[in-house]
């Protein structure tokens, strides 16, 4: 080993960096070292793109139009600050306006509220612009913790926590994933948060916005919906409002249920907001804030106001059939006795088949891809290891398939997990089952699935 690898520090896996200096170490040509990343883009793009059951949650596959224009001309060009001939520091920015305004109001639409900023490059940096624009270091806040189902912006290891918030958790039903509101109550009335931030990574159903945001009203506290996962369910009307129900603000990302470029967006109804908001923005969290991706935006943003309810319905009796398909075939999920899930997640418990980490890697060798997922009953030390599984059907619903698809797809996780069969077997079916199907729907390119038809 070289000194170097032996001393200095490094967060990523080593083995994997060894072989990425392997490769370049076969030649002196950096046109080759571009060769590999190419080849490796590929790679993914046959393997990931078109041969697996992708169910990750948090990803979606986007339009046709969309992936074009994320190459397109005007995302090399230089265009920070607010919309304008005078907000903006460079000449020359009047078709850029032309298409921040248009991604702007169509947000506006979508969401159905009076504001909507297009320039967050993640739904990080939209919780970050809340605790920018709406706290001092030392305030309080409460948030949900990450074994059911909270995120890490809103944490002591995220944006949160860099904001030097004092974060104390909202109390939860220990199987159910519900917020425990006698408990909330108790807990709010105590410690008098400024805000309630409530992002839900693992989220199942909609959560008691009205009735949190009614206790912490009584201070003055506001309620904030880190709505990353289910912006797409919000916007397509399949999921609660937050913002009707009491929350002040709705973050969410771009990349997940909304099915556009990975970003974040940030959303909100009170004049008094937009300017901390705006000014956190810029000039604090963007400056060139990619205006390729925000055209993407913007056509995402007019898939979803034309195709999202049908398509987030469908999302939902997907992830319906899919977790009570799972569920008969002898892996155990979340929420049985509520009908599993109103999202596009599927939780489930697979500790004795071995736990989230070994079942979904097990998974991916046949071809389908999950994550592992800490549940309730999870403890500090099984961080790594955790016993439950998240499955997500935004990519299976945007290809096209429905109901009768997913007990395909319980098939083929069943055969891998309860029967013990060659994964290697299985995950030959599984891309004779998903190869044939690469059309992507829901868009202006190909419109509905043929049995959709209406
Ligand atoms: C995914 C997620 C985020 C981060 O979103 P990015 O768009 O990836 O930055 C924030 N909050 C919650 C609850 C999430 O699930």
């Amino acid at each position: 080993m070289k000194e170097t690898e032996s001393t200095q520090f490094e967060v990523h896996d080593r083995e994997v960096l060894e072989k990425a200096r392997a490769i370049m170490g076969q030649t002196e040509s950096p046109r080759a070292w571009a060769q590999a990343v190419i080849d490796a883009v590929k790679r993914n793009e046959e393997w990931r793109g078109e041969r697996c059951i992708n169910l990750l949650a948090p990803e979606a596959p986007t339009s046709p139009m969309v992936r074009a224009l994320l190459s397109s001309e005007i995302g090399t060009r230089a265009a920070e600050g607010n919309i304008g001939r005078v907000n903006r520091w460079f000449a020359g920015t009047q078709h850029i306006d032309e298409v921040e305004a248009l991604c702007v109001e169509l947000l506006k639409v979508a969401f159905r509220c009076n504001y909507a900023d297009h320039r967050l490059m993640g739904s990080m940096l939209g919780n970050m612009t809340v605790y920018h624009a709406l706290t001092q270091p030392g305030d309080v806040i409460m948030s949900a913790p990450q074994p059911f189902g909270g995120h890490s912006s809103n944490r002591y290891d995220g944006p949160a926590g860099t904001r030097g918030l004092k974060i104390f958790d909202v109390p939860f039903n220990m199987d159910e994933l519900e917020v425990d509101l006698d408990a909330f109550a108790k807990a709010a009335r105590q410690h008098k948060p400024k805000l309630v931030v409530m992002g839900m990574s693992m989220t199942l159903f909609p959560l008691p916005v009205r009735e949190m945001s009614q206790i912490i009203s009584e201070w003055g506290g506001q309620f904030i919906f880190d709505g990353a996962h289910q912006a797409g369910l919000i916007a397509g009307g399949q999921f609660q409002d937050p913002l009707k129900e009491g929350a002040v603000i709705l973050t969410g990302s771009a990349g997940k249920t909304f099915s556009g470029p990975q970003s974040g967006m940030i959303l909100w109804d009170d004049p008094a907001l937009t300017k901390p908001i705006t000014d956190t923005i810029f000039p604090a969290l963007a400056a060139t804030h990619q205006v390729n991706r925000v055209a993407a935006l913007a056509v995402s943003a007019a898939e979803m106001i034309e195709f999202g309810k049908f398509y987030m319905a469908q999302i939902v009796k997907n992830s319906k059939a899919l977790a009570k398909a799972l569920d008969e075939r002898g892996i155990p999920v979340l929420c049985v006795d509520k009908g599993y899930t109103q999202s596009h997640q599927v939780i489930a418990r697979v500790k004795q088949f071995g736990g989230g980490l070994e079942v979904a890697h097990r998974l991916a060798k046949a071809n389908i891809i999950t994550n592992k997922n800490l549940v309730p009953e999870d403890k500090p030390e099984d961080w790594d290891r955790p016993s439950g599984l998240r499955i997500g059907t935004i990519e299976v619903t945007r290809l096209g398939m429905n109901e009768k698809d997913m007990e395909t797809i319980a098939d083929f996780i069943a055969r891998v997990l309860v029967k013990n069969e060659d994964v290697e077997s299985v995950g030959r079916e599984v891309i004779d089952f998903r190869y044939p199907q690469q059309t992507l729907y829901y868009n202006f390119d190909h419109g509905y699935p043929a049995w959709a038809k209406m």
